[in-house]
């Protein structure tokens, strides 16, 4: 185990700042690194793991300055989304090749893949070659690769990018606990915001080179501090209604179909303002037209999301909203339907997209 400090570090291709920012990572965590493509994701793994030089700032691993070390001797571990395999090895050398740099005996080379190989259930595939491997076995041989040496920081590159939907979600599940029994610190990317919510100790969000909220999953899916971080994460999305909340007796309110839509914490700093309200589709239930607050909608259509899970799709007063309920289980047919929306669950953000 050993932490991770980026301090002030700027990144430049071609006049282009393309990573600016400070990052510290504690001893034993697992960070993921989340964020839209061309965030600079993959140019922060490669300037922690040696392989490109920062324009500017420092990279300390464990409490030492490892700006001006080389790759190979900075005990880093990385496993890359196109596996880079080597193709003429088998996938026994594959892994070995990360430790014979380090002149082990051939007995403990051979223990030290067997084990991890087990542990990733790919020892019966040790004597194929890359091409005579599934997509999920040479992703399982790259992890295992950066795994064998134990190495204190660990480096993963979106890694379940190329398998397919099954094994990404048994290794979704499986890798957490591989990763704690490993105890090393680990930088994981990735594009899946599941995985990062499965993954993550912490998520660090990032856009156009730059750290923009760093935090727990929880912190990040119900406090996002900005309007495009609130999108990333769900499925269905986020729902973004524009209002301009108005005085009530009792604090703030919007307006959504002609009915008062209570916004808890906020006073007269926000009225009349143009604002954008978000509300996740599972802070939305149906209810009857006598409920109290019940919100008039029109029920359009219904997609299904995946095997327990409908979307619906409804509008109000022309404005687009979705929610999810069980799949199999009656629901709202298409026409006049009501809406509660959970109050307290409710994010409101100003129009530059930060949270208020
Ligand atoms: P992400 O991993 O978040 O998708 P990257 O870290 O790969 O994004 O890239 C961040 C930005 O840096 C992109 O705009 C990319 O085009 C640019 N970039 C990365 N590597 C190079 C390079 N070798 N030369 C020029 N630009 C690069």
């Amino acid at each position: 185990m050993t932490t991770l400090q980026l301090k002030n570090i700027v990144k430049r291709y071609k006049g282009q700042t393309v990573l600016d920012l400070s990052l510290d990572v504690a001893d034993g965590e697992r960070l993921v690194l989340f964020g839209p493509s061309g965030a600079g994701k993959t140019v922060l793994l490669r300037l922690v793991a040696g392989v490109i030089d920062p324009d500017e700032g420092r990279v300390l691993i464990g409490g030492e300055d490892m700006t001006d070390v080389d790759a190979e001797h900075r005990g880093v571990g990385m496993a890359f989304q196109n596996f880079a395999l080597f193709p003429h090895m088998s996938a026994f050398d594959n892994i070995a090749s990360a430790l014979t740099a380090r002149r082990f005996s051939k007995e403990a080379i051979a223990a030290g893949v067997e084990k991890v190989a087990r542990l990733l259930k790919i020892d019966h595939v040790l004597s194929h070659h890359p091409k005579a491997l599934s997509n999920g076995q040479k992703q399982r041989t790259a992890l295992a690769r950066a795994l064998v040496g134990s190495p204190p920081l660990l480096l993963l590159d979106d890694p379940l990018r190329n398998v397919d939907a099954k094994l990404r979600f048994e290794m979704r599940l499986e890798l957490p606990r591989l990763l704690a029994a490993q105890g090393a610190t680990v930088i994981y990317v990735t594009q899946d915001y599941k995985e990062a919510m499965a993954l993550g100790d912490r998520i660090a969000v990032m856009f156009e080179g730059q750290l923009r909220q760093i935090g727990t999953p929880a912190d990040i899916y119900d406090t996002p501090a900005e309007l495009e971080i609130a999108r990333l994460f769900g499925d269905p999305t986020i729902n973004l209604l524009d209002v301009v909340p108005q005085r009530g007796p009792d604090g703030a309110f919007a307006e959504l179909s002609g009915v008062r839509l209570r916004l808890p914490g906020f006073g007269p700093e926000i009225v009349g303002r143009a604002c954008v309200l978000g509300v996740r589709p599972e802070n939305i239930t149906f209810t009857e037209a006598s409920a109290v607050g019940a919100i008039p909608v029109t029920v359009e259509a219904e997609t299904p999301l995946n095997e327990k899970t409908v979307t619906l799709t409804l509008t109000a007063r022309r404005r687009e909203i979705l929610v999810s309920r069980p799949a199999g289980m009656p629901g709202p047919q298409a026409g006049p339907a009501h809406l509660a929306v959970n109050s307290r669950a409710t994010l409101l953000f100003d129009k530059g997209s930060g949270r208020l």
